[in-house]
Parts: C-alpha cells; structure tokens; sequence
C-alpha cells in the first residue's frame, strides 16, 4: 500500500490543517481596521483563476488540510465565486468549506453558495447602529449586511456566526447590544482585537480593547461561562447562563493562540504565507504558471511551513508589519 504524503509540519510539531484560500484584494467596503483609504489593487494577471487556486487547496489537502475558508478582500465580490466553492467541494480530503464575508452581497447569493455545497459562512458585522457602520466600514453597508444574513438563514446556513472588531471608542460600547441582538436572533457574536493588520497603520494599543475587557462588558449584562478550550481554537467562547446560545472572543494581541496554530495562507496573487504576520510569503504562482507537478508546488508548501516561527511579536519592540494589509493577506 502506498504510504501518505507526511503533513505539513513545523519545527514546533504544528501541522497545517486549515487553509484559508483569498479569492481576491478588493472590496467594496474600506473598513479602517483593514483595507487603506486608498487601496492599490493588486494587478488582475497577477491574479489565480479559481482553477489554479483550487489545485493549491488539492495539493494542501493532500499533505494533511482539511478545512478551507474562502475570504479575500471581499469573495463575494469576485464573480461567480459559488463555481470556486464547487471546485472545492470536490478536493478529496476536504472534510469542510467555509467562508467570511461582509454580507453586503450575500442576499443574492446564498442559494448559489448552498446550492455549491458551502459548508458555513461566518459574516462581519462590527455595529447595528448606521452610523458607526459606516464610520468604520466607511461607505454604508448596515441594511445589506443585515439582508445578507436573513438571505443565508432562509437559504440554510445557520447558525451563523458574526465577527466583530472591537475599536476603542468607536464600537466598544456597543459591544453588549451586539450581544443581545445575537442572543434575540441565535447567531454567535465573536468578537475580535483589533491587530495591527490595517493599511493606513493606525493601529495602536490604545485603540484595541483587550478581549477580557469585552467578555467583561458582555457578562456585566448577560451571566454567561466560559467553556473549557477546545484544542487548535482561536477563540475563547462564553455560554449564557440562561442556555441562551454563546459568545466569543478572540484574542490575537492579548492572548495569542500560536502554539495552538494550524493554519496557512494562499493569497489571491498565489502567495503562500504560514502566518497572518509573515512579512512575506512564498511564490507559488511562478512554479504553477512555469509548469510545476504537484509533488513540486507541495515541496514549496512544506519548505515554508517547516520555516515557521513559534509566534507573532505584535506589541514588542521585534515585531514588523507583513508587507501587505489584511485585505490583500486574507483574513
Ligand atoms: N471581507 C470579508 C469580511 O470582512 O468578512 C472577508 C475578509 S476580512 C479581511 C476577514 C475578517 O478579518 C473580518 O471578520 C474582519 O473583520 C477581520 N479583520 C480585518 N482586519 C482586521 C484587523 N486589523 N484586526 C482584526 N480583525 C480584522
Ligand atoms: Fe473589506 Fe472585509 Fe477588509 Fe472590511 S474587513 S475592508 S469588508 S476585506
């Protein structure tokens, strides 16, 4: 019998199983956590087809990935992008296919999406009040976001989850109101730090509300337990006391999971990147469009994992910003 390809292991004993696949930089909303004012967008050759993207997820899952997460950018904002989740569906050892979006255009395509075979899709959402919406998201968004998730509920997603960036002064007040909007309609708020991704560095650590300061604000109205960790979880969750569903936060900055990490990164652009905060990544558009074989491109894949450093610096006087913003990483 013939003996499986090893996993993708670091130097730590961290295996990848999780991918998560940006289908593009773009996006339609300018969140000020995320994207630059005035974005650069990366050049549409330099862009993987669907195709080229989904044997990179193949060659992933034949060397251990398990789980892979559409992002971007915005994914809904690419064309057609439910024909990308097909192709997924059909890469042998992908046991789930999820994605992240901003919602605003899930209300016309979630019957596509799981018609596809889309696992799960998780929607941000950072505040229920038009005004911070879009002093964060910086166009206006809050009705088709809100549409989008009725959209996916009716179309069978469910129950779906609702990351939120916590901006001192900005949202952080709002922060138990999302809580209880979840709480009324069954969807899970997780909420986020806010991490020094941002295009136009405006990140500092007074701008980032410590997730025990959330769970705080949350619990002080809402009685609520946190649930004993699950292993390679990002995220803390909270149960309501009263059975009524759950919260979480994640803490990248206070409370960093990189012990735990299983995940990688291919970029739109065919990067691979091991960490959210690489400064760089690896070129595997080049090998694929020169003409590389699998076992080539999984070689590339391993190199960089096995290269992977124990953690993120965020806060300390080591830590440098990768050399793109969140959008065009894919968070
Ligand atoms: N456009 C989609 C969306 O917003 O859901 C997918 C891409 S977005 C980069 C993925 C997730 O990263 C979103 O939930 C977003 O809120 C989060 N995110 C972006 N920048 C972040 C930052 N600087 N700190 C924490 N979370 C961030
Ligand atoms: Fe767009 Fe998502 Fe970044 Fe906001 S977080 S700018 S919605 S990619």
């Amino acid at each position: 019998m013939a003996s499986r390809p090893p996993a993708l292991l670091d130097g730590f004993g961290r295996a990848a199983r999780k991918l998560r696949v940006s289908v593009t930089d773009r996006c339609d909303l300018r969140c000020v956590y995320c994207m630059p004012e005035r974005p650069v967008w990366l050049p549409r050759a330099e862009l993987l087809s669907y195709e080229e993207l989904a044997r990179l997820a193949a060659v992933a899952a034949s060397r251990g990935v398990t789980q892979v997460r559409v992002t971007g950018g915005e994914p809904l904002i690419r064309r057609d992008v439910h024909r990308f989740v097909a192709l997924l569906k059909a890469v042998p050892g992908l046991a789930e296919v999820a994605m992240t979006t901003n919602g605003t255009r899930l209300a016309a395509q979630a019957a596509a999406l799981k018609a596809a075979g889309l696992d799960r899709v998780t929607v941000s959402l950072d505040s229920l009040d038009a005004g911070t919406y879009r002093a964060m998201a910086r166009v206006d968004g809050l009705s088709d976001t809100l549409a989008g998730l009725d959209a996916a509920e009716a179309a069978g997603f469910g129950p779906i989850k609702v990351n939120c960036v916590v901006m001192r002064g900005v949202n952080d007040s709002q922060v138990a109101d999302l809580a209880a909007w979840g709480r009324r309609t069954g969807r899970e708020l997780r909420f986020i730090e806010f991490m020094p991704l941002e295009g136009d560095a405006i990140w500092d650590r007074s701008l980032m509300v410590p997730a025990s300061e959330i769970a705080a604000a949350v619990i002080a109205r809402f009685a609520a337990v946190e649930r004993p960790g699950a292993a390679h979880s990002t995220s803390v969750s909270y149960d309501y006391a009263d059975g009524r569903g759950s919260f979480a936060v994640i803490a990248p900055v206070t409370r960093a999971f990189c012990a735990d990490c299983d995940r990688v990164r291919v970029t739109a652009d065919g990067t691979f990147r091991t960490c959210l905060f690489a400064e760089r990544g690896a070129d595997l558009r080049g090998p694929l469009r020169a003409g590389a074989g699998d076992a080539e491109l999984a070689l590339i894949m391993a190199d960089a994992v096995s290269r992977k450093g124990p953690g993120h610096l965020i806060g300390l006087p080591g830590f440098h910003r990768p050399d793109r913003a969140m959008n065009a990483i894919g968070g």
